[in-house]
């Protein structure tokens, strides 16, 4: 990007973060919490680092990756930037274990742990490590079988195992919506919080971050109970219309 395609970008960055705030301070109100319950992710996925560093500047400070490779090129260019030095980035896709130490130590969160097997490999990893890494369960609540992810029930068995692991501390649930579908969108939302306040009650635990929400259907994931939305075209792509 030039200076002035850096700048019309920064400006549209800005507008639609305005209007994106906005829309998500209204559904907390409407779901009775406050705004800053709710944590704002830009997914960088489709972007490059200037884009990123340009989302920085527009006010964004956390950013979901899909792809450990991409992850790793992200986080080494924003090393060399003071700017950016303590941006937070999130594991948001599919992870394999072969691809698991180039992940571990490097997010904040890693919000797609579909297994029992993955999750003993983050924690036996983490482990050697000397770190504990912080993970949110994937659930496929609507039962797509396009999606991966433990079943409500399957989540539910595993748990036990899954918090005996010193490796990883299990935060919250994560799910993917259907998408083309808002009634079934809602229904896995509400799916979900039902399903951390069932484990919340049989486990003791605060299970506190439910990550739910994508550009199609952020405000009902706010509205039924998610505490951190995961933002991609809506954030950077400037051809994508808030509906
Ligand atoms: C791409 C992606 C998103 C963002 O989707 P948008 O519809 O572009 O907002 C969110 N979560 C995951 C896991 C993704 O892969």
């Amino acid at each position: 990007m030039n200076e002035e395609e850096r700048g019309t970008y920064l400006d549209f960055l800005r507008g639609r973060r305005a209007e994106i705030l906005e829309r998500l301070a209204a559904a907390c109100v409407r779901s009775g919490r406050r705004a800053d319950d709710v944590l704002l992710l830009g997914v960088s996925k489709t972007v490059g680092i200037d884009e990123v560093a340009l989302a920085w500047e527009a006010g964004y400070r956390a950013f979901g990756e899909n792809r450990p490779q991409e992850l790793k090129r992200k986080l080494s260019a924003c090393a060399t930037s003071p700017k950016l030095a303590d941006v937070r980035f999130d594991m948001i896709g599919n992870l394999q274990t072969n691809k698991v130490n180039m992940v571990i130590g490097n997010v904040s969160l890693i919000h797609s742990v579909s297994s029992t097997h993955l999750a003993e490999a983050i924690s036996k990893r983490s482990v050697a490590r000397g770190i504990r890494s912080r993970v949110l369960l994937e659930v496929n609540v609507s039962g797509e079988e396009s999606k991966s992810g433990f079943t409500p029930d399957g989540a539910t068995t595993a748990l036990d195992a899954l918090l005996s692991l010193p490796g990883i501390d299990v935060r919250g649930l994560m799910t993917m919506a259907p998408r083309d579908d808002p009634d079934a969108a809602r229904r896995t939302f509400s799916g979900l919080r039902e399903l951390r306040d069932a484990l919340r009650g049989s486990h003791g635990l605060p299970l506190d971050v439910l990550s739910c929400g994508m550009s199609d259907d952020f405000e009902s994931a706010v509205e039924e109970g998610s505490t951190l939305v995961r933002l991609g075209r809506t954030v950077f792509d400037p051809s994508y219309a808030m509906g």
